[in-house]
């Protein structure tokens, strides 16, 4: 009779292999189903420092450290035409633990984490493509396209979805609802000679506003920077172009990546990813959990994705976990780690939500520290979690001049172009 697993694993993404690792911890049997051959390209390049976090937990930062990754100790904000720039120092913010986080090509970075899982004893599957998926009272059965093109069957008694945008059983349930009015494209690729901070600002990710769209521009060697280009997909449209050229004229038309970018030669480029923003109706129900990516993703913005996939990762393998411990197929803390995740995800949504606006770029672009309002909003976007008392009336302190903003102008008018 073939093995059946406590718990099996679809994706081996950030996602997958954090949750992985921590059933491992807790000494449970699990397989991992991974569609690629692993390392493989993947965008979502610049972490967060409350990574650190998890990376500790899993045991895994000593690896991460020895791999030598660039360090990203700040995120830089900039107006398109280079009129106007902010910049968050990690090191910097009161109430931030983590000083640095770190830029990451994810192929080697994925792969390490996953490899990490294989030698704590999970079994992972390369070039497995799960083509099922059936719940049923006592067990879950997945059937998958092996390696070998053979389809093969396999039992667990928890299923857990880390299939990243693929979403793979919310897709098959239904459950999938795009973000009205965030509809996005982005279209990226890798460069040399790109002229990015140096000295104590090296390292840092670089974020340039337009009026309806912006770049990403992130140092991943010391010769090698992603630069990626989110827009609307109306306006993409619009513009009847390819998306490498729509790329860029945009590049043309933003001082501040043109300045940056006068000798840059193209590693690779033209990779295009569209409707990414999403959440799922439902992310637990009898023997099944879903994290990272495949609980929802909203825009790539503030960095937000790897962490918050590894955090999901971590919390739903831990509720899984104790699932199995009481012998339970549904249980309360597998609600509540559904509440967690989307609490965790608006902490992101209310800055994502209001960047496009132009009365939060005026606040925001201009920043003043009085009540440690910048340093409640460094701590956010380092990607904490839970909020303290402290931080959390500084940030509802923030996004309540945001609202008057738009109606009395507190700060100086600035032009997005
Ligand atoms: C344009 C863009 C830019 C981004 N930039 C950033 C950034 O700068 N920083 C950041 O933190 N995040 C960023 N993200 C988000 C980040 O990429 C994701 O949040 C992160 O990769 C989620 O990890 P995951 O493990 O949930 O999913 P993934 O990393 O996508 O892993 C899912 C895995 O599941 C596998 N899989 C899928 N379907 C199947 C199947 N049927 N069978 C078997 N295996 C399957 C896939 O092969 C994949 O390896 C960005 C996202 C986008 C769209």
């Amino acid at each position: 009779m073939s093995k059946t697993w406590d718990v099996i694993i679809i994706g081996g993404g950030p996602a997958g292999s954090t949750a992985a690792t921590t059933l491992r911890q807790a000494g449970r049997s699990v397989l991992v189903l991974e569609k690629a051959k692993f390392p493989r390209f993947h965008i979502g390049e610049s972490l967060l420092p409350y990574n650190r976090a998890v990376f500790d937990e899993l045991g895994v930062w000593p690896k991460i450290e020895a791999a030598g990754f660039m360090m990203k100790r700040g995120a830089q904000f900039w107006m398109g035409d280079g009129s106007i720039h902010t910049r968050l120092n990690f090191s910097r913010g009161s109430f931030t633990e983590f000083p640095e986080a770190i830029q990451v090509e994810r192929a080697k970075f994925d792969d390490l984490l996953l490899r990490h899982a294989e030698e704590l004893g999970a079994e992972v599957r390369e070039e497995a493509i799960v083509t099922e998926h059936r719940v049923e009272k006592d067990r879950v059965t997945v059937k998958f396209r092996a390696k070998d093109g053979s389809e093969q069957e396999v039992q667990g008694a928890f299923l857990m979805d880390a299939s990243g945008l693929g979403n793979f059983t919310a897709n098959r349930e239904n459950l999938r609802e795009y973000y009205p009015g965030h509809k996005k494209i982005a279209i990226f690729g890798h460069y040399s000679g790109v002229q990015m901070p140096e000295g104590g600002e090296k390292g840092d990710i670089l974020i340039i506003r337009r009026e309806n769209s912006w770049f990403w521009m992130i140092p991943l060697e010391d010769d090698k920077t992603s630069v990626g280009l989110v827009l609307d997909q109306a306006d993409f449209k619009a513009l009847k172009q390819e998306p490498q050229q729509v790329f860029d004229d945009a590049v043309l038309s933003a001082k501040a990546v043109h300045d940056r970018m006068i000798n840059a030669k193209v590693i690779t480029q033209g990779h295009v990813l569209t409707d990414f923003s999403y959440t799922n109706r439902k992310l637990v129900s009898e023997r099944l959990v879903r994290v990272g990516d495949a609980s929802g993703f909203i825009d790539p913005i503030f960095s937000s994705g790897v962490m918050l996939a590894m955090t999901s990762g971590r919390r739903g393998a831990q509720v899984v976990h104790q699932a199995l411990v009481a012998g339970k197929a549904l249980t309360f803390a597998m609600k509540r780690y559904e509440w967690t995740t989307r609490r965790h995800v608006s902490r992101f949504w209310q800055f994502i939500e209001k960047f496009y606006t132009k009365h939060f770029a005026q606040l925001f672009f201009q920043p003043s520290n009085k009540f440690r309002m910048v340093c409640a909003i460094n701590c956010a976007l380092a990607g904490r979690t839970e909020m303290t008392f402290g931080t959390w009336w500084r940030l509802r302190l923030f996004f309540t001049l945001v609202w008057i903003q738009k109606r009395f102008p507190l700060a100086k008018p600035i032009r997005i172009r």
